[in-house]
Parts: structure tokens; sequence; C-alpha cells
């Protein structure tokens, strides 16, 4: 089956009631037949459901669409975005191992690897998004790991997959690519060589801004030895959550397909409009790394990004003039969202790390939503002209 009919129609086995939708599997734990069944399942010489904090039948529902999604042979699913990042550092990586990342990575992360990756004895560096002709260089005889998101958060940039791939190949690293804002539907990170898949299931993958969850996806090797940690250490995805995540997977193609036509809709009408410096959007040939986002992304996603040039004030007063256009500090939405990052989600870096990863003081971000393309528009025009 393809990719797209597994999300619809993977599914777990039907019980004696013979549902069509899959049941919510509202359980801590799980029963055994007698003590050699639950003494086999704890020795983990059979596959078996435990314990809700290990496996549960909806995440491992969810997790299966996952994989085949993202082409690879495993996935698993854990409670949010920032709990995936936190877990593969944490349990692939060692005291004296160097983690390479791009500098342009989501908020968190920067604080995952700034504040407390170093308390274990992890060290980094950062490459820059837009120079990859510095990227090798930054590579040490201790680095472990090179951690990319593509396209970047919120500046859009795109990063080579391809060559971040023969890159990590070359030097052995394991390959980790946030995915969150592509989703599998447009970027299959794993054609390039990553090693490990990440997701923010909080975003596109629900879609409709209700529950948290992250994922990571790749060889059942390496998400075997993300599992056991997880297991112990117990960032659980809740069923609940999973339950709805693997009903969102549905729809994952279609609605993606919709985000990123009015996303380029949008990038189209807006990208001259006089109050603007610049307007971003992977698939608008005036894109710094048109090239490569054709090359690697099936569309361009359902994010652009454009500066005010008012600057920050011009920023505070856009927000203020939309109508619809939701202020919050989601994404992924099937409602369009605006957010200024410089007094927001990046407002704790310094102006010079901003400026580094393109935030400047008049970047607007839009998550452009499934509501009438014109609608949004209409939007977007009067709170600019205001
Ligand atoms: C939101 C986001 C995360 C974190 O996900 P949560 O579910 O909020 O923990 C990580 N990476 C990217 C690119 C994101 O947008």
């Amino acid at each position: 089956m393809h990719p797209i009919t597994k999300a619809i129609r993977l599914q777990t086995p039907r019980t004696h009631q013979m549902e069509h939708s899959t049941p919510l599997f509202l359980t801590s734990s799980f029963c055994f037949e007698d003590a050699e069944d639950m003494r086999a399942a704890f020795a983990d010489e059979k596959e078996a459901n435990i314990y809700s904090r290990f496996i549960n039948p909806n995440i491992t529902e969810f997790t299966d669409k996952m994989a085949a999604l993202e082409g690879t042979e495993a996935a698993y699913a854990m409670a949010s975005g920032m709990s995936a990042i936190s877990s593969v550092f944490l349990a692939l990586l060692k005291q004296g191992d160097h983690l390479l990342s791009c500098n342009a990575i989501f908020g968190s992360t920067h604080t995952v690897i700034n504040k407390y990756l170093p308390k274990y004895g992890i060290e980094h560096d950062y490459f820059e998004a837009d120079k990859p002709e510095t990227w090798e260089a930054s590579i040490r005889p201790n680095t472990k790991m090179i951690f990319v998101e593509t396209p970047t958060n919120p500046g859009l940039d795109i990063l080579d997959l391809e060559m971040l791939g023969m890159l990590a190949k070359k030097h052995n690293l394991l390959f980790v690519v946030d995915n969150c804002f592509a989703t599998p539907i447009a970027q299959q990170p794993v054609q390039y060589g990553a090693d490990i898949i990440i997701h923010s299931g909080t975003k596109w993958l629900d879609g409709q801004g209700r529950v948290l969850a992250g994922v990571v996806a790749g060889k059942k090797s390496i998400i075997n030895d993300i599992y056991l940690f997880c297991r112990s250490m117990g960032p659980s995805l809740s069923p609940f959550n999973a339950w709805i995540l693997s009903k969102s997977l549905e729809t994952l193609d279609v609605r993606m397909e919709r985000h990123s036509n009015n996303a380029l809709f949008l990038a189209e009408k807006l990208e001259h409009h006089p109050k603007l410096n610049w307007l971003k959007y992977p698939f608008l040939p005036s894109h710094p790394q048109y090239d490569i986002a054709k090359k690697q992304m099936k569309n361009g996603g359902g994010i652009l990004c454009f500066e005010l040039s008012g600057g920050l004030e011009a920023g505070r007063q856009f927000l203020d003039n939309l109508k619809m256009l939701s202020l919050t500090a989601n994404l992924g939405d099937t409602r369009s969202i605006a957010s200024h990052p410089a007094s927001t989600t990046h407002a704790k870096l310094s102006e010079q790390d901003r400026l580094a990863v393109n935030i400047t003081p008049g970047l607007i971000r839009i998550s452009v939503g499934l509501e009438h393309r014109d609608d949004i528009l209409a939007d977007i025009l009067q709170a600019l002209e205001n």
C-alpha cells in the first residue's frame, strides 16, 4: 500500500465488537493469560502491551502510520515535540560527546542545548544555516550527532539534506532532522540518509491545535534505544492524544495540499506589497534556496514569513490590526495564525543571536490555515494598510 493509504488503513486489530473506527484504549496496564505469559512479556521474549508508560495500542497505531509516512522501519511517540528532542539527545549522547546543530532551530531546542546538555558534559557548536561551505569544518573528532530543521523556524531557511546526509555518512555522525515544518507529505529526510526524524505532533500532524505530542522515526535499532530510554524516564504520550493523532493522520495529505496551496497563493499576492521589505516562502523563485527546496520538497509547506518595513513597533501594530488571524503560540492549525517572534517565541535570545538567525525586529510569521484563501488575504491586507 502507498504510505497515504497506510495513514488511513493501518489499524489496531478489530475487537470482538467489530468496531469500524479504532476504540480508545484508556487503560494504564494490560492483562496476561497466566504467570508464564506475564514472565515472557516482562522478559521481552514476546511483543505484548504491558503498561501504558511503555506502549499502548493507540500509540502503536499512530507510530505505525508515522513510520509508513516517513519511510522508516520504526517510530515511537512521546508527550511533546520537546520530549522527543530531549530524549534523542539524552538517549544517544553521553558525556564528552559533541553535538553539532544548525543555529536556526526551535527556541526551546536552543534552551535544551545551551542550558541543559552542558550539565551532562555534552558539548555543542552551532553552524550557520545559510553558510554550507562552513559546515564540514565545524565537525570535531568527538562529534556524534548533527541536528537540523528544514525549513527552519521561523526564518524558513532551507538546508540541503543531500549534502548533510553525505557529511554525516563521511564522518560517521547520527543525522537528526526535525521535520516538523515540512511534514512527511512534503519531505522524507530518510531519502537523504537521516538516521532520526523528529516531529512535534502538536503542529501539522494534529493540525487542529488540540493535543501535544512528539514522534521519532528511524531504524528499528535506534528507535528501540530511544524507546528503552523513554520507558524508564517516562515522557509517555497519553493514549487519548495518540487516538486523536492517528485520526488526524488520515487527513494529513489533503490538509497539507490545501495549506501549501493557500500559502503559495498568499506568498505570490503579498510578495511585492510596499509595506514589506521582503517575503519568504520556500516555493517562491525569490527564495535564496529555492533550488534546494524544489529538489527535496514536494510542496512549500504552510508557513510563510515577511518583514515589515516599520520594525518592532510595526510588528506589534500589525498583530493588533488583525481581525481574523489568531494571535497564539501554536502553528500548523486549520486556523491561520500570525506571530511576531522578536517579541514572543525568540524574545529570550539576545538581539545579536536573533539577527544571526534572521529574526529581524519586524519579522512576522504566518501559519496559513484552511480558511478560504481570499479571507486570509483580505485580513492581512487590511492589517498592513492600517
Ligand atoms: C513546536 C516545535 C517543537 C516543539 O514541539 P512541542 O510539541 O511544542 O514540544 C520542536 N520543533 C519545532 C520545529 C517546532 O515547531
